[in-house]
Order: structure tokens, then sequence, then C-alpha cells
């Protein structure tokens, strides 16, 4: 009786010291001083004597300009029309700045002519609202992203992709609504091939030191269709096909839309920009 009291006793303390749990290594201190806290937000101007009365926290001025939504051809009222259907005037060649020579449709789009290269607007712009509409073609043709490739640049230099990404997959840094090589979008917000997309755009240009170095990164926000696909993205320099995004300083640029140079057929039409800045 005693032995087996005793066995059992000794199994209960083995037992437990399974169960123990294992100590802990001892983990490093961190100094909290090496750690910064970021800055509490304060207000001054909403600081001091409670208001008692409505009127005390409403002001008048300044007082923002009055817009009309549905201005020339759909367009804001204090918009530049870039492309309204009827010629590509506002648009040259970005190989020799001579005319653009993509095809203008009878139905108020102009379609990427094969080879003819990119096209830029004459004009120059920083920041922008910009309002895009594009259109993959109905008809089918290539993969990945030999299918219906274009590009919105802005400043020249940093694109937002257009491709038929509809039952084509590609690099999610590439695909329809990416900042090229840099950014996926969101979501994937297309509408079927062959019908109409939209593009609303808000983009902040980069800012420069006087030594040439980038003190401000570029932002871009994107809707597509509506859906918000990039949301004060970084853009965190150029967006070349091959090779690191480069950070040359520059200051305003033309919008480019580009040819793909592989029959990409994509259209565009009514384009409008609104300067911010
Ligand atoms: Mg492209």
């Amino acid at each position: 009786m005693i032995n087996k009291t005793f066995t059992g006793i000794l199994l209960a303390v083995a037992l437990m010291a399974c169960n123990t749990t294992p100590k802990e290594e001892p983990q490093e201190e961190v100094a909290k001083d090496s750690i910064a806290s970021p800055e509490v937000i304060t207000y001054p101007e909403y600081s001091g004597k409670e208001p008692t009365k409505p009127e005390e926290t409403e002001f008048y001025k300044p007082v923002p300009p009055t817009v009309d939504p549905n201005g020339k051809n759909g367009a804001p009222s204090d918009a530049i029309v870039l492309f309204d259907g009827s010629n590509l005037d506002h648009w040259i060649s970005s190989i020799d700045s001579t005319e653009a020579q993509w095809t203008l449709n009878k139905d108020g789009s102009m379609t990427v002519k094969n080879k003819a290269g990119d096209i830029q607007t004459k004009q120059n712009f920083g920041s922008v609202q910009l309002h895009v509409e594009w259109k993959s073609p109905a008809e089918i043709q290539g993969e990945g992203q030999s299918r219906a490739n274009s590009g919105v640049f802005l400043q020249n230099r940093y694109e937002v992709q257009v491709l038929d990404n509809n039952d084509n997959d590609t690099y999610t840094n590439g695909q329809v609504g990416s900042i090229y090589k840099q950014g996926a979008p969101l979501a994937k917000a297309s509408a079927p091939t062959g019908e109409w997309n939209t593009y609303d755009i808000i983009y902040h240009a980069p800012e420069f030191n006087d030594e040439g170095g980038k003190i401000k990164s570029a932002t871009v926000t994107v809707l597509h269709n509506g859906v918000l696909i990039q949301d004060h993205t970084e853009i965190k320099g150029t967006t070349p096909y091959i090779g690191w995004p480069k950070n040359e300083p520059h200051g305003k640029g033309p919008i480019k839309l580009q040819d793909h140079g592989d029959n990409s057929r994509v259209s565009y039409r009514n384009i409008w920009v609104r300067e911010l800045e």
C-alpha cells in the first residue's frame, strides 16, 4: 500500500514537472527614450475659451469659386478640355512634336494608331485632377501585357496603367490601374472588355530642392469607374519597364497617352483636366 502511494506521488511530481511552462528567455529591454513617439496633433485655432454661440465658429472667407459640374461636354466649367472628340489640337506626337497621328473616330473617340508613338499634351501640367475615359477593343488579341496595353502618364513620367485585364492575368503591379511596376491597385474594377471605363485621377506633383534632391514624393489617387483603386499612393519615381524608379528633378510636364507598340487599339474619349496648385 505504502509502495503504491509512494509511486503515485512520484508520478504526480513527474507529470507536474512535464507541465511546467518553460522559462521565457529574458527579453532585451528597449529603452523607452529610443522609440520616437508621434507628435500629438493640436489645433491652436480651436483652443482658448469654449464658444457658446454658433456664429463664433462660422466664417465667410475665403469664398470657394463656383464651378458648374456640367459645363461644356459634361466637363466642369473650369476644366481644360483636352479632348472632346472634334480634333487632336491639344496633342502632339511624343516622338517628334509634330501633329498627333492617332485615329479620330466618328463617335467622338480617338484610337491608338499602332506604332505612331505616344501622344502628349502641348500644355505642361503639375498637380491635377484628370478625367480620362478609355476602352479596350471588343475583339481580343494578345495576352498579359500585350492585350490592349496603353497608359496615362503624369508629368510625362509616371504611368497609370491601362490594360485589358479581364480574364487576363499579369503581374499585379502591372495590371490595370497599377502605378506601373510600383503600386498594385486596391481592386480590379474594369468594365467588360469593349466597354468604356473612366479614370478620375487626383495627382500631386513631387517637389525638389535647389540641389535637385526630391523633398516631397508625388502622390496619386485613382477612381476606376468610381471605385477607389489608388488611395493617395506615393509615387517613388519613374515607372520604367526595366530598372528602378528614377528621381531626376523636373518641373511641369505633359500628360502622355501610351502607344504600347503591339496594336493595342485602345480608344480614348472625353479627357479634361483641372489644375491644382
Ligand atoms: Mg502601359
